[in-house]
This record gives C-alpha cells, structure tokens and sequence, in this order.
C-alpha cells in the first residue's frame, strides 16, 4: 500500500520504519524542516521503559493544589478559557485512582517491555548512532514515606516482570557518586539496571537515513491542511502545494495531531503539557553522573550523553498547562537551572546550558492511542505523552500489524481510542 505517515517525530518515524519493513511505499510528511524537530528534539532523553507509571496517580489532586501556589513547583496551570483544557483536567482528575493507576502501570509496563525488544530488534538490524547506552536508572527520594510509596510500585512491577532495587542514602551514593551534594538529604532510591538513554533527535535523523536508503519518501516543510475524504474513507492530504494521496494515512502528528480530525467531528483526548530542557557539555574534569537520575523532589531527570561529538548532560523536568505554545518563560527555566545545578553542581558548566521548551501529547489516562481513527484508511499513533521516546517503537509496530491485518503481539484493546471497558472512557465524541 501507498502510505502517508503525517509528523516525523519518533511516533512516526518508527512508524515509517514497520510499515517499510513490511513493504509498504511510505511517505512521511512534515511541517517543520528536519525529522524531530517537535516534541522528539531535546527530550529527557530516557528510554525508561520500566518507569511507565502514569502521572495520573492517587493523590495527585490533593498534591496538584498545594502546587498550583507554588511559583516553583515542578505542575503549573495557566488556566485559559480552553475548553479542551478544562476537559483533558477533569479527565486526567477522574483517572486518578488507585485501581486505574495500578491497571495502567501495568498496561504501560507491557508496552515498555515490548518497546526494550523493539529498539533491541532495530539497534541489530541497523548501525543507528544516536549516544545510545544501557546506563541503568537511579530514582532518588528525599522524602521517607515518598520512598516507601515507589517500593510500592516496584513490589507491582516485579509481579510483572520488571528487576528493580530499593537502595538506602549510602547505597545511592555509593552506586552514584556524583550525587555527592544531596548527601545529608536523600532518603534512598530505586535503581533499574536496565534502563537505556539516548539522543531522540538523532535517532529520528538516523531513521531517515536509513529509511531513505530504503526507499521511504520524505517531504518536509510541507503542512498537512485537512484529511481529504472520498466515500467517507480518507484518500489523502491538503496541503499548501497541492494534495498528497494514498491508500492509508498514519496520523503522528504528536500535540498538534487533534486539529486534522476536529473537522470530522472526533475529539482527540489529548492536551499539550510543556516541559523544558537543559543540554550542557562536559569536559573530562567534570563529574556528571554516569547513571541517569531522576530527583523525584523537583521531578527533574538527568541524562548522561556520550557520543564521539563528546559528552553532554540532558536535564528535563516541569509540565506546564499552557496550551500549544513553545515559550520559554525565563522564571521557569531560572527554577529548572537552580534546582538542577544544586543536585549536580559540578556536573557541568552551567553558564553553557541550551534550553528548550516542548509539548508533550499527553492524554488524561497517560496511555498512548493506537489504531483505527474511526474514519476507515486513517491510523492513530499519537498520545505518547510523557513517554514518546520509550514507547513509540512498541507503538510503531502494534500499529503496522493492525494495518497488515497480522495479530500484534499485545493487546491493543488498552490503547484504543474508545478504551474498551472504562467508565470513564476517553472516547471519541462525534
Ligand atoms: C521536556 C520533555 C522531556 C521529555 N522526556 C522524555 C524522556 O526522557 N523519555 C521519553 O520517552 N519521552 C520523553 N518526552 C516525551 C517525548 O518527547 C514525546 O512523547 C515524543 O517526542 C512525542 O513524539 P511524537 O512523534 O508523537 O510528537 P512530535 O515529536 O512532536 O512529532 C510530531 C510531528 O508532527 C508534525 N506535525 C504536526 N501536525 C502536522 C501537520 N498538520 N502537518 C505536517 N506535520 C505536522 C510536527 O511538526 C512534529 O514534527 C519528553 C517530552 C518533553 C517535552
């Protein structure tokens, strides 16, 4: 089939990359001029795919509030008169109980483990040079009973498959020792031997070289304007330069996705959460932790990435409900920058640090959506969230076997856009 993939972040590049596999004739558009160039450009740079527990967590609200008084809190809502932003809250409030959040980790844990195989399975098949390693993951607490609370978690994740260790203060210090300055502070931490990082910008630039030796057309620069229809099924795209047609689309269009099926009449349970990032080199004389470390505190993540073009370190954090807009607000970053430079003060020089801002495509539920549409010939593969990096080579390929008609090695039912069997669906409203 002739296949129009719509956004080359790393939900449709590792699209284009299945269905090519399978043997399809793949276009990918894109609005911007190089692939991830939205959300999938400086990300925390985590393939996590043990720490997929959803943001939308018993006590959320109760702590969402305290937040909201905070100027420094790492949770910020700029309340506007958005009624997507009023629904996507009161959606994401009503996922926040205990038997939805436990129901989700583990649905997002079997994706996570699926997504490891994945990037297994590509990093075999093809040289992709994106500051990939397998680094291990330290999440450290400051606070007793929040510690006690994820070895909760992790008690959950064993019973389905996940090694993790709950360590004390000196443990943590011991496995990291660059986090020296929180000495006195920490509480303890949970450490995955097996969580990976890497570069999400690099592996969408590399997956285009390798799919362009491939084959798969790219056209950048370009804007998808509105899904053409013929028979009510989608046949193609408007675009500025005219149509683009094909036998089936994939809509990868990461936070700006919802505006293509507004039109049709199906709401996207999906809301723009902005986060910001530091990237900053580091020269031989630094200590930058060699481990990636999420500070659960400011809920600030921290990646080592090391490549031939040297060594830099990747600081994320914040979730920011501002609508569709990539403004950094110098008080924001001022906050990141400080907090993080007090965890890790001689990890890096911090007068040197790049910031970014980006949209995380995030649904209430905190789960992705894959599959049918509802309008025949047009595929979903967006909501990644949080977690695009980590989940979208699992996505990818569930997507590419419903598309083939081949049973997906998961049950996709949980990521449907009609979640089969919740009450509080994130249905689809024609
Ligand atoms: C601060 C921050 C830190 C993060 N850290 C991590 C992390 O450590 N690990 C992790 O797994 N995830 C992380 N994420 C989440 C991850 O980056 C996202 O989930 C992921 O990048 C989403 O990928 P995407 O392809 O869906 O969207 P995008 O990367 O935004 O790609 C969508 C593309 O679609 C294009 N597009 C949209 N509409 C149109 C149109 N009409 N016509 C043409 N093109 C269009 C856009 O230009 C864009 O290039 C983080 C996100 C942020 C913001």
């Amino acid at each position: 089939m002739r296949i129009l993939v719509i956004g080359a972040g790393v939900a449709g590049m590792t699209a284009a990359y299945s269905l090519t596999q399978s043997g399809h004739q793949v276009t990918v558009l894109d609005r911007e001029p190089l692939a991830g160039n939205g959300a999938s450009f400086a990300n925390g740079a985590q393939l996590s795919y043990s720490y997929v527990a959803p943001l939308a967590a018993p006590g959320v609200a109760r702590k969402a509030l305290g937040w909201m008084l905070d100027a420094e809190a790492p949770l910020r809502l700029e309340a506007r008169v958005d009624p997507a932003q009023w629904r996507w809250l009161l959606d994401f409030l009503r996922c926040c109980t205990a038997e939805r959040f436990e129901a989700t980790t583990v649905e997002l844990l079997g994706l996570g483990a699926y997504s490891r195989r994945m990037v297994h399975r590509l990093m075999q098949r093809e040289a992709l040079d994106f500051a990939w390693r397998m680094n291990g993951k330290l999440v450290v607490y400051r606070d007793a009973k929040e510690l006690a609370g994820a070895a909760a978690v992790v008690r959950l994740q064993a019973r389905h498959g996940s090694e993790q260790q709950v360590l004390d203060a000196g443990e943590c210090l011991a496995l990291e020792p660059a986090l020296e300055a929180l000495r006195g502070v920490l509480a303890g931490g949970i450490h995955t031997p097996s969580e990976e990082v890497g570069d999400a910008h690099r592996f969408c630039q590399e997956l285009q070289r390798v799919l362009e030796a491939q084959g798969t057309q790219f056209l950048f620069g370009r804007k998808a304007l509105r899904v053409l229809l013929s028979g009510g099924r989608a046949v193609g795209v408007e675009t500025m330069e005219g149509p683009l047609r094909a036998d089936a689309l994939v809509l990868a269009g990461g936070a700006a996705a919802v505006h293509l099926l507004r039109p049709h009449g199906i709401r996207l349970p999906i809301y723009p959460l902005r986060g910001y990032s530091l990237t900053l080199p580091v020269e031989p004389w630094h200590s930058a932790p060699r481990l990636s470390i999420t500070d659960a505190h400011h809920k600030i993540v921290f990646a080592p990435l090391q490549d031939r073009g040297g060594h830099q370190l990747r600081v994320a954090g914040m979730v920011d409900l501002a609508g569709e807009n990539t403004s950094q607000p110098t008080r924001r970053l001022a906050t990141l920058a400080r907090q993080a430079e007090a965890a890790f003060p001689a990890a890096a020089d911090w007068s040197r640090a790049k910031s970014w801002a980006g949209l995380r495509p995030a649904t209430p539920d905190g789960k992705p959506i894959i599959g049918p549409s509802g309008i025949p010939g047009l595929w979903l593969n967006v909501g990644h969230g949080a977690l695009g990096f980590t989940l979208a080579p699992a996505t990818a390929q569930l997507l590419a076997d419903m598309i083939d008609g081949e049973a997906p090695a998961l049950d996709v039912a949980p990521f449907a856009l009609q979640r089969a069997g919740t009450a509080q669906s994130v249905a689809a409203t024609a």
